[in-house]
């Protein structure tokens, strides 16, 4: 299958189109955000199979996984902005001072106009349904553009959005860096932006012409940290399940493990149980089990296996013909190795041994903010001075991924790993300017005469 890439010379009429829809207050009454909401739950909802194939067909991913990482969430953050938008919308009236006390100030809650939402290819509905929800909840017009690479979903989110969606307000762009290229050259009101750190670079650059504000929401290596007092056994169900989930394709996959010579060896104890239960005798036969998106990045991965000075103690076997990799753990590996430098973004799990856990913190300080982080341990003072002493996007504690799928938990990077935050009412915020306003009347003047020129030291008060 080949994806249909947008024209550019249609750019010039899909924005003019959209920017007008937007000043011509389309998109701002709340039964019309309310309207495009249900609409996007019901394209969800009547073609799930549609996207769950598409899903299968990018990533091999299994139907649980593209409904509980993908579809729901966004079917969830509908319901959640439908239900809560007129209160949302409605204006904060604030408290003010003595001076203020017969003037009206509120916070308007303004959609902050025509936005762009740029998605990457491993949760490729998710990644820019997700942030349209809040959107559409705004009262902005957008235009999305999925990943090129996860090239059936793009193709099914192009064919169906549509049917759905007005398309005067919400438009999708499908095309790669050519495409991104000429597109970025537009004055856009926000930039919403889901992929890696390199080209996250670039969006920001681009939006900095028109001072357009950004949200990036970038990736990074996300530690596991490992206590020694823990449930080896329920700790190695839960990163198993985690680092497979979508093949460990997931911005927020654990990406390496911090942990004592003793407790490593505890681990892996409990590793292969844990596989077997989740994956049977054979992972590649699992239909459960998620491939890599494409050779490029299967190639990436293998070189990783083949260049590491770690010993591959569980797992190991790459079927490139099938872009499959069974999740692979590697013990001992050094500070300084290969998969020590960039974020994995694949089924590898480096286990790094350090004495203690304050050697743990001070080797995640040396690195980049990652997006998430994962404490395990049953010592509610190690997890504080694990929090104090480091900085991540989000945590985890106990277990990992499940804080990204709570709606009221707002999502996002910081440092490398991102900027701005999302889901549920965060979501709407994103797309909303909240607009300050005070109303004078006229019958103050009075007590205003002391502001106006000539003035007298005996008004420096007012
Ligand atoms: P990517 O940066 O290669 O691509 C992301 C998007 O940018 C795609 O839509 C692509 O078409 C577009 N793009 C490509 N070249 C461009 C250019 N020159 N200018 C502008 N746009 C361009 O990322 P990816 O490989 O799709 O995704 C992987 C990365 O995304 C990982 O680092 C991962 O951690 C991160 N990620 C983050 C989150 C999150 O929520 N924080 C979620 C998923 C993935």
């Amino acid at each position: 299958m080949t994806l249909k890439y947008t024209d550019v010379s249609e750019f010039p009429q899909i924005i003019e189109e959209l920017q007008s829809s937007f000043s011509n207050n389309l998109t701002r009454p709340l039964n019309y955000r309310k309207k495009q909401l249900e609409q996007l739950y019901n394209l969800l909802d009547e073609n799930e199979q549609e996207f769950c194939e598409a899903l299968y067909n990018d990533l091999h991913k299994h139907k649980t996984e593209s409904l509980l990482g993908e579809i729901n969430m966004i079917k969830q953050d509908c319901l959640d902005a439908i239900e809560h938008l007129d209160e949302w919308t409605s204006p904060e009236y604030v408290e003010v001072g003595l001076a203020h006390k017969l003037n009206r100030c509120h916070i308007r809650k303004d959609p902050v106009g025509l936005v762009l939402i740029v998605g990457a290819w491993n949760y490729p509905v998710n990644l820019v349904l997700l942030p349209l929800v809040g959107a559409i909840a705004a009262g902005c017009t957008a235009i999305i553009k999925p990943s090129e690479l996860a090239i059936n979903t793009a193709t099914t989110i192009d064919a169906l959005l549509p049917k759905y969606l007005d398309q005067k307000a919400y438009k999708c762009i499908n095309g790669g860096e050519t495409e991104m290229t000429n597109l970025l050259k537009y004055k856009f009101d926000h930039i919403f932006f889901t992929g890696s750190g390199a080209i996250g670079k670039k969006i920001m650059l681009a939006a900095s012409k028109h001072l357009t504000p950004v949200t990036l929401e970038l990736g990074g290596k996300s530690p596991v940290i490992l206590d020694e007092n823990i449930n080896f056994s329920v700790t190695a169900k839960r990163l198993i399940w985690a680092k497979s989930f979508n093949s460990g394709q997931t911005c927020i996959a654990p990406d390496y493990i911090l942990c004592t010579k003793k407790t490593q060896k505890a681990l892996l104890k409990e590793i292969p149980k844990a596989l077997k239960d989740q994956f049977g005798d054979d992972i590649q036969k699992s239909p459960d089990y998620a491939r890599i998106i494409n050779q490029r990045h299967f190639d990436r991965l293998a070189k990783l296996l083949e260049k590491t000075k770690g010993n591959i103690v569980v797992g190991g076997k790459i079927d490139r013909d099938d872009l499959f990799i069974e999740p692979t753990f590697v013990e001992n590996v050094p500070k300084n190795d290969r998969l020590m430098e960039d974020e994995i973004f694949g089924p590898i799990f480096p286990i790094v041994t350090v004495d203690n856990i304050e050697e743990a913190v001070n080797f995640i300080n040396e690195k980049e903010y990652p997006l998430s982080l994962y404490p395990f341990s049953n010592d509610n003072s190690t997890i504080q001075y694990i929090l104090n002493n480091t900085r991540s996007g989000g945590v985890t504690v106990n277990d990992c991924l499940i804080h990204a799928t709570v709606p009221t938990l707002p999502f996002g990077g910081t440092g490398a790993s991102g900027m701005g935050a999302y889901h549920g009412r965060k979501s709407f915020e994103v797309f909303t300017h909240k607009r300050s306003v005070l109303t004078s009347p006229f019958f103050s003047e009075k007590l205003l005469e002391g502001r106006y020129a000539p003035y007298k030291e005996t008004n420096y008060n007012i």
